[in-house]
């Protein structure tokens, strides 16, 4: 079994904060373990807490076809995280304590991954990961250096069902990320 199965197996039995109590299931995070791209969302929603996977409501069809149009798959080439691993109910944005009771999942899965980029997919996982002054409206795309990876925030795909005319940015940022992978991790092409 490898470190990151092992993790994942610890992970599902977490009781580190009260969200253990209202999920149905952890969502530990997909992918290719070995992908150099990494995409990391706030936390899971209703469809996600079901299924246990991230990003499987309509915006994760949403992302999928954002993906696509990159070359990018869940299946093949990239790894999908949240910040929180169990849904916050009524899916509230979620507490101080609960990402910080997260955060050792998600630091030992980055390391595990070991991706080269990074994507934080809305305000929440930029503001987490990237810094407090990150404005995913004025700073999308662009690439900032943290703990020596590349990491790019963006909109959030349920935002951009909210918001239908932002989604030409959000492309242009998935384009970029494009050119990045091409300059960076050609590999994950191959
Ligand atoms: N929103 C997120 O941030 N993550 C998911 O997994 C689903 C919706």
């Amino acid at each position: 079994m490898s470190e990151l199965d092992t993790l994942r197996r610890e992970c599902l039995g977490c009781q580190k904060c009260g969200l253990c109590e209202t999920r149905t299931n952890v969502v530990f995070g997909t992918g290719n373990p070995d992908a150099r791209v990494m995409f990391i969302g706030e936390g899971p929603g209703e469809q996600e807490d079901l299924t246990g996977q991230p990003f499987v409501g309509r915006g994760g069809m949403l992302l999928d076809k954002m993906l696509e149009a990159v070359e990018l798959s869940r299946d093949k080439n990239i790894y999908i995280a949240n910040m929180v691993k169990c849904r916050p109910p009524k899916n509230r944005d979620p507490e101080e304590e609960e990402v910080q009771a997260c955060r050792a999942w998600l630091r030992e899965q980055i390391r595990l991954i070991d991706p080269k980029l990074i994507v934080c997919l809305g305000r929440i996982a930029a503001f987490r990961f990237i810094g407090p002054d990150f404005h995913v409206t004025k700073e999308h795309g662009q690439w900032k250096e943290v703990d020596g990876r590349l990491v790019m925030g963006t909109f959030h795909p349920a935002a951009l069902l909210r918001n239908p005319h932002q989604k030409p940015e959000a492309m242009e940022d998935f384009f970029a990320l494009e050119e990045k992978i091409r300059e960076i991790c050609p590999e994950t092409y191959e």
